[in-house]
């Protein structure tokens, strides 16, 4: 099974995916994370990635694809199954990772699609940020990375519900209830 959790920053896609994880035995892509990395090993792809994260800003589609199809094809686990997540942020991402599963015979069956109010989304990344220290979780970023949701990743949406794909799920609640709802979807379409 290869599942797509999308939603907007701060709606909990890390959290629920480690559950994801759990349940169902799949390997976790979180490309924020693999960024991160990135950044803490002052890596090239490091350098590039700070700019654009540090602004609230996209990775640029041609690296990011990349950077994803380079961890799908080396990595032995992501061939018997994948959350992905952060990615696709982009229309051209999404058009990528549908080529690169049918080159493979493979196909992405799940976006699970966590909705969540703005206000809500805000609260949670502040809290987020003192707890973590995360840098993009500040005021000014944040509203940025919204703003660039919006823009850029929102249409998604309707890319994903016209290809039958797209679950949406209440991403306001416990974490436990969300990830009830979240496994009964996935249940339910199989
Ligand atoms: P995240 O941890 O998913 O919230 O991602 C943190 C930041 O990494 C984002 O605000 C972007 O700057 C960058 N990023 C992560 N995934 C992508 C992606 N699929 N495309 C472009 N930029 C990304």
């Amino acid at each position: 099974m290869n599942v797509v959790i999308f939603g907007a920053p701060g709606s909990g896609k890390g959290t629920q995916s480690e559950k994801l994880i759990e349940k169902y035995g799949l390997h976790h892509i979180s490309t924020g994370e693999v960024l991160r990395d990135h950044i803490a090993r002052k890596t090239p792809i490091g350098q590039i990635a700070k700019t654009y994260i540090n602004q609230g800003q996209l990775i640029p589609d041609s690296l990011m694809i990349r950077i994803l199809e380079e961890i799908l094809d080396n990595e032995p686990k992501a061939k018997s199954g994948v959350i992905l997540d952060g990615f696709p942020r982009t229309v051209p991402q999404a058009d990528a990772l549908k080529r690169f599963f049918e080159r493979r015979g493979q196909e992405l069956h799940h976006v699970i699609g966590l909705e969540v109010p703005e206000e809500e989304l805000v609260d949670r990344m502040i809290k987020r940020g003192q707890a973590t220290g995360r840098a993009d979780d500040n005021p000014e970023t944040i509203k940025n990375r919204l703003k660039v949701y919006h823009e850029s990743t929102t249409p998604l949406r309707d890319y994903y519900i016209k290809e039958g794909k797209y679950r949406a799920i209440k991403g306001s609640g416990s974490v436990d209830e969300i990830f009830n709802d979240i496994a009964k979807a996935l249940e339910a379409a199989e």
